[in-house]
């Protein structure tokens, strides 16, 4: 009985995730722009978008807050919570009827056994996924359980190195945990070269191609068109029917902002493919919504 009860509450802890906060708001992006919805954003990302506009959500901090938007009144817990605790917040932040909840970051799929084991409970609810799409093999592990992907294609001229998620030797929470080699677990590497992009990039677009997905692209100032030809020649290749989201950056912290001509131009570059492609600003932050 000693040893189940250890095997258990292992279990428990594996499933553990850091949130950031739980609100409800109105989608700003991506194929569900205008639709309101829950967002739950968890903690932790090992890229480095230079246009990163939640860079609070890297660290995987286990000490820090998780801010909860309840219709009652907003407050904090700590931010370390299990699938139960985060099912029970979203129906806090609901104003009314289940809605669809977007699971954002930081990048979720760090945490996949959460996720997993967060479905069940958020039923009947739509689960979307946004995604920076640089770990197929976390998302392979997960994709069963969203209703859509909301996959980023990012040039990697906006990147800079990953940084790994540090968490402590003996936690049992794994970032990114996924079947090793030798039969057991290991922790999905982020990618670092131009061509380890390419082959997440790829993998990631087999895994959503034919499926309720789309694909966003952020556009920033100082930029040509042709850094953009390869994510379309991945897309047309792999997943043709994709429809894509230009974003245009929304220019903060130093950021140029893209171009009319910029967003002409790579727009012309999607439909000399015969892709489905729309511009689309960042609706939450004109409209000054969380
Ligand atoms: S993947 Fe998302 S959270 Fe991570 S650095 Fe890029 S924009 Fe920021």
């Amino acid at each position: 009985m000693a040893a189940r009860a250890v095997r258990a509450d292992i279990v428990e802890k594996r499933v553990l995730a850091p949130l950031m906060e739980v609100f409800a708001s109105i989608q700003g992006e991506g194929a569900f722009v205008g639709e309101a919805q829950i967002f739950l954003r968890l903690r932790g990302c090992p890229l480095r978008c230079r246009w990163c506009d939640t860079p609070a959500s890297w660290a995987a901090s286990t000490t820090s807050r998780v801010r909860i938007d309840s219709v009652r009144q907003a407050r904090e817990e700590p931010a370390l919570a299990t699938p139960f605790q985060a099912a029970c917040w979203v129906a806090e932040c609901e104003p009314g009827e289940p809605r669809t909840v977007s699971v954002t970051g930081g990048e979720p799929l760090a945490w996949p056994d959460f996720l997993l084991a967060l479905r069940p409970l958020l039923k009947p609810r739509r689960m979307h996924l946004e995604t920076a799409g640089a770990h197929p093999r976390s998302l392979a592990r997960v994709l069963q359980v969203f209703d859509h992907i909301s996959l980023d294609l990012k040039p990697e001229a906006d990147l800079d190195a990953p940084e790994e998620l540090g968490l402590p030797e003996d936690d049992v929470r794994m970032p990114f945990r996924v079947p090793g080699g030798d039969g057991g677990e290991q922790s999905e590497r982020s990618p670092r070269t131009i061509g380890e992009w390419q082959s997440a990039r790829e993998a990631c677009l087999r895994l959503v191609a034919g499926r309720d997905a789309c694909g966003k692209i952020v556009v920033q100032g100082g930029r040509e068109a042709r850094d953009y030809v390869h994510l379309f020649d991945q897309v047309e290749a792999l997943a043709p029917g994709l429809p894509l989201f230009l974003t245009p950056v929304t220019p903060l912290g130093g950021i140029a902002p893209a171009s009319r001509k910029l967003l002409q131009d790579v727009v012309e570059l999607a439909r000399d493919r015969g892709l489905s492609v729309r511009v689309v600003p960042q609706v939450h932050r004109l409209l000054k919504l969380p």
